[in-house]
């Protein structure tokens, strides 16, 4: 329960709204019902914690909208015994709604601050089952894998070949494809030798900088529609 009643309600109201947008699995409402989003974004913006919108956390980053958080996490399919691969770790929210949902979590960060700051407020929440590197994750994290899920919450321009290739068999990775501003949400399905595509719609999310993604300095080149809100 959220000592602040204002924000509890506020919770409330965002889970409803997420439903009516499609966020019907039970234990994914369950999950970001109970992780406490105003931990995770700038003091200054606390009381829009439970707004449906991204929010600025730093270096240029974001943390995710609500509903995109909560339609990936869907897609997953997750059990509660998987192995789960997140690319950008960002404010560590989504890998807080991970771990309630899942066996274990990898994530990886570009920018040390970042993963340094959401590794804090993970183990403030006692979330104990993630773990968060600094590296390229579009790379992957070879040691650990295979996954049994991988979520990229930044946008690539194709789905990266080591993500692919540590994705365990009958799993399922959930990336946004495609050049800013507007991408398109793929849920790719491993089954054997192959992977099966489907398109979950449009999204709008920040570069996936990297090896197996962007070169450094996408971030800078502007966009006729900059400022629209990237997730
Ligand atoms: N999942 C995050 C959360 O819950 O706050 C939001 C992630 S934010 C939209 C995208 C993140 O991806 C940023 O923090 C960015 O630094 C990170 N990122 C971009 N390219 C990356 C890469 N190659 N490896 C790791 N992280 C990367």
């Amino acid at each position: 329960m959220r000592a602040d009643n204002g924000l509890a309600v506020a919770c409330e109201q965002l889970i409803a709204e997420l439903q009516r947008e499609g966020v019907r699995d039970p234990r994914v409402l369950d999950a970001i019902r109970h992780v406490p989003r105003e931990w995770f974004v700038p003091p200054e913006l606390r009381e829009h914690a439970y707004r449906n919108a991204a929010l600025p956390i730093g270096a240029g980053q974001t943390i995710s909208q609500p509903l995109v958080v909560g339609l990936m996490t869907q897609a997953l399919g997750l059990c509660g015994d998987e192995r789960v691969l997140e690319i950008g770790t960002g404010s560590g929210y989504q890998a807080a709604v991970l771990c309630r949902l899942a066996r274990a979590i990898v994530s990886i960060e570009r920018f040390p601050e970042l993963a340094e700051r959401a590794r804090r407020i993970l183990d403030e929440l006692d979330c104990r089952n993630v773990e968060v590197h600094v590296g390229d994750g579009s790379l992957g994290w070879p040691p650990r894998a295979p996954y049994d899920a991988i979520i990229v919450t930044a946008a690539a321009p194709e789905v990266p070949p080591a993500l692919l290739a540590q994705l365990a068999d009958g799993g399922r990775l959930v990336i946004p494809v495609g050049p800013r501003p507007t991408q398109e949400l793929l849920l790719v399905t491993r089954i054997g030798p192959t992977t099966h595509t489907r398109e979950l719609g449009a999204v709008r999310f920040v570069p996936l900088v990297g090896a197996g993604g962007w070169p450094p300095g996408i971030e800078e080149v502007p966009l006729p529609e900059e400022g629209t809100g990237s997730v």
